[in-house]
């Protein structure tokens, strides 16, 4: 563990000297084996040489000493002359002692002229000794040999070596033997001859070619010992010596081997069993001297490999360091980013936090402003100027809102924050309000506008209809911006159908903008759906802000796809999309069809409603909206008031207002819920906040739902009668009124009028009330209407109806040529 905590460098530079440790160990090992190995079988060879040519050599000296003796004592004259002797009745003593003379002297002669024979003696029958070269033995019955082993030499192999040591000399001697028989074969005798062995001696201490410590001996059996024959082996070694080598030797085997000498010293030894002189010859040699070679190479191996893993090591380790300082400069680097990354989301967190107080400020007045506005429309009192003029703050209003929303759908953006808000559309009439709205721009423009839609296009779908209507009037606004000649084509295909799970189905829809327009320069193509670029004809072109294009392509990047392009210059672009729709079911598309709530229906409980806000404006705003259909309501200014107030009077609703001094929304809301215990009070959240994320808060601090500000109208009324079941009166309707029920026909109502119905107006009218109908002129159009003939009453009053309810889009659909 510890060995990982440390440093880098340390860390490299360890692994690197334990392999290379590692690595020069094991080529030395190896090293050393072979070459070992390799020495092994050369001083195998040379001692198996030494070891033959010395068998060879002292196989020879016995030969020739044998036959000296032989024929020393087979001379002819000489042989007569030891029969003679040894058969007694054969000769009268006075020739005998001429004989034993004869004898005598000639034995003398014989061991002057062959040192080697040392002593040669005649034994009798009764191996008593009558002759020998040395006069103290004479008359003896023992011989230095021992004669009985000389009893059981077999038959008709009359010579052998005798080996013992000399109880005169003290020296290990080998005496020659010749058992004398008469011609029935009977023993008549023994002829001994002690052999001088210092050549013996000299060939084997003869060390050629075996270095320092080699070493070669000759071993023999005396008594129950082994013992060197050599003198001066001997002397140093009077007891019986003993190694693997003697043993083996001595059961008669030859070989060579490993072990370890009678010194108790590892050598390499050749043995083998001389069988004419029986002893052992060893040859051996130290093995530390036999293998210094190998222990060399290995040094040298060991001593070259250090020394470059050394260097090596010392490149290592500087490298290592760099390595470290590079890491450490990484670090320090990546830390720093880190801050800084960290810096930056603060300061987008300290934007998006502006961004949402902002709204609520600018949206909190602009509630006030259109919610009143809205209310006095309701004033059958007001004069058609008056209502004009409200028409205009609302117009206004709601146009100051989009620019709100607009920015703020950036800035959104930017902060990640934007999301989907799928509804069920018609696709058609989409497409319809759209080629609508731009139809008389073009014009204007001297161009064509046209839409090219696939017969197969679903009607109703779901999907985020404002984003893909934000999309396609961004595009559709660029191409006519920038195309002075020519057209401009939407193009919208089906690509394919899908089945999702069983019921629903989708389809993948391909969207195309097509224009003949200036074009963009292929180095700008990448830049211009970056924010707030402009090619350098967009930045000539009046309006604008380089945003359009930014939105659009997070828009349906949201929605699975992307926005590209294709453009020549002077030629014109091509934007296109694709992006996977579901199919919606007719029932669940414009239900909420705003009518205006006069009341409540009869026979229903008084519903008590708390307004909770800290601004009176939008206090009094819904106080006033609520009390008008007989709601029976009170306000609170801030938390702790909504808690007194609903401990006293218990209210069936509250409209909690979020953010207040003292305590807020989200305080109160808690509180009241959890003292409200199973009868809970409804609460309802009012918020100004740009944020869709806020949801999840307020539905956690135990709201039940929460309506956004500024609010419509039938917003409110529809969530009260969601939540208390509250049926109300609905201006037109004299009787009692189910939404539910009847919000299909209610639909049906709506659409009474149809284009054919405006036919009997001229062309030109109807193209003014488009016109003035896109523009969301409400002014115009109520003049245009003015000019509908008496006999035509009804459509007057329907084409009123519409656009006292801003149905603009209807009236655009109805009117579009
Ligand atoms: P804006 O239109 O507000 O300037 P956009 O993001 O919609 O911003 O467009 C960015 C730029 O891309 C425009 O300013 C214009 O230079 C270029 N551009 C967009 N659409 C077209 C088009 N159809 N033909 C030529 N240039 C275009």
């Amino acid at each position: 563990m510890k060995f990982w905590k440390q440093q880098l460098t340390t860390k490299i530079a360890s692994s690197f000297l334990l392999l290379s440790l590692l690595t020069v160990g094991v080529v030395g090992g190896v090293a050393f084996f072979s070459a070992r190995e390799a020495l092994r079988e050369a001083a195998f060879n040379k001692l198996s040489v030494a070891a033959a040519l010395k068998e060879e050599e002292i196989t020879r000296w016995f030969e020739d000493q044998q036959r000296e003796f032989l024929l020393v004592v087979e001379f002819p004259d000489v042989k007569a002359k030891i029969n003679k002797i040894l058969n007694d009745d054969e000769i009268t003593k006075s020739d005998s002692q001429t004989t034993y003379e004869i004898l005598y002297q000639y034995l003398r002669e014989v061991n002057k002229v062959k040192p080697n024979l040392q002593e040669i003696s005649i034994l009798d029958r009764t191996n008593k000794i009558i002759i020998s070269t040395n006069k103290k033995r004479l008359g003896k019955y023992k011989p230095s040999a021992n004669v009985t082993y000389v009893e059981q030499v077999e038959r008709g192999s009359n010579f052998r070596p005798i080996f013992y040591v000399s109880p005169d000399t003290n020296k290990l001697t080998v005496t020659l033997a010749k058992v004398w028989r008469n011609n029935a074969g009977v023993r008549q005798g023994i002829i001994l001859a002690n052999l001088n062995l210092e050549r013996i001696d000299e060939i084997v201490r003869e060390k050629t070619g075996l270095g320092d410590s080699g070493e070669t001996y000759l071993v023999g059996s005396i008594g129950s010992e082994n013992k060197f024959i050599s003198e001066e082996h001997r002397k140093k070694h009077l007891q019986g010596v003993s190694s693997y080598g003697i043993e083996q030797a001595m059961l008669g085997a030859r070989g060579l081997e490993l072990y370890r000498n009678y010194k108790k010293v590892p050598v390499l030894g050749v043995y083998r069993w001389l069988h004419e002189q029986e002893f052992a010859l060893l040859v051996e040699m130290e093995q530390h001297e036999a293998f210094a070679p190998a222990r060399r190479l290995a040094n040298v191996i060991v001593i070259l490999g250090l020394t470059a893993a050394g260097v090596l090591l010392i490149g290592v380790y500087w490298l290592s360091r760099q390595l470290e300082i590079s890491r450490k400069q990484l670090e320090d680097y990546s830390h720093q980013l880190e801050v800084k990354a960290q810096e930056a989301e603060t300061a987008n967190r300290a934007k998006s936090e502006f961004l949402a107080n902002m709204s609520h400020e600018l949206r909190t007045p602009l509630n006030a402003i259109l919610g009143f506005a809205q209310l006095m429309e309701r004033d059958q009192m007001l004069n058609s100027q008056q209502h004009n003029s409200l028409a205009t703050i609302n117009r206004s209003g709601e146009h100051l809102l989009a620019l709100i929303n607009d920015v703020l759908e950036m800035s959104k953006i930017e902060a990640g924050r934007t999301v989907l808000n799928p509804e069920s559309f018609n696709l058609h009439r989409l497409l319809q309000i759209i080629k609508d709205m731009f139809q008389l721009r073009a014009s204007a423009k001297g161009l064509v506008l046209e839409f090219e839609t696939d017969p197969n296009l679903p009607h109703f779908v779901v999907g985020d209809r404002g984003k893909l209507r934000q999309v396609l009037i961004n595009l559709l606004g660029n191409s006519i911006k920038f195309t002075s000649k020519g057209g401009v084509i939407l193009r919208v295909k089906v690509k394919s159908w899908h089945k999702q799970y069983p019921g629903e189905k989708l389809c993948t829809l391909y969207f195309e903008v097509e224009d003949t327009g200036k074009g963009i320069r292929p180095e700008e193509l990448d830049k211009i759906f970056d924010p707030f670029v402009q090619t350098a004809s967009g930045a000539q072109a009046r309006g604008g802000t380089g945003l359009g294009l930014a939105i659009s392509r997070q828009f349906i990047r949201m929605m699975g796809g992307d926005v590209c392009i294709s453009s020549a210059l002077e030629k014109g672009s091509t934007f296109y999309f694709e992006i996977k729709l579901a199919l919606a079911k007719r029932s669940k598309i414009d239900k909420s069809t705003k009518r205006q709530v006069i009341g409540l229906a009869p026979s229903q409980e008084s519903y008590r409603i708390l307004v909770v806000d800290d601004r009176q404006e939008n206090r009094d705003l819904l106080a006033e909206l609520l009390s008008k259909v007989a709601f029976d309501v009170r306000t609170a200014n801030n938390g702790i008031e909504a808690i007194e107030q609903w401990q006293e009077w218990r209210p069936n609703l509250i409209w909690m207002d979020m953010r207040m001094p003292l305590m807020d929304g989200y305080e109160a809301t808690k509180e009241i819920k959890a003292r409200s215990g199973e009868h809970a009070t409804v609460i309802i959240a009012l918020t100004a906040s740009a944020f869709e994320e806020q949801r999840a808060a307020i539905l956690d601090a135990g709201c039940d739902d929460l309506v956004h500000k500024p609010f419509q109208q039938e917003v409110i009324f529809e969530t009260i009668g969601k939540y208390l079941g509250v049926e109300y009166l609905y201006k037109g309707d004299s009787e009692n009124y189910d939404l539910e029920e009847d919000s299909d026909s209610d639909m049906e109502e709506e659409v009474k009028l149809t284009a054919e119905d405006l036919t009997i107006m001229p062309k030109q009218w109807i193209v003014n009330l488009n016109q003035a109908a896109i523009e969301v002129d409400a002014d115009s159009i109520l003049q245009i209407i003015e000019e509908i003939p008496e006999n035509n009453k009804n459509l007057a009053e329907k084409l009123r109806k519409l656009t006292s309810q801003y149905d603009f889009d209807t009236i655009i659909e109805l009117s579009s040529i």
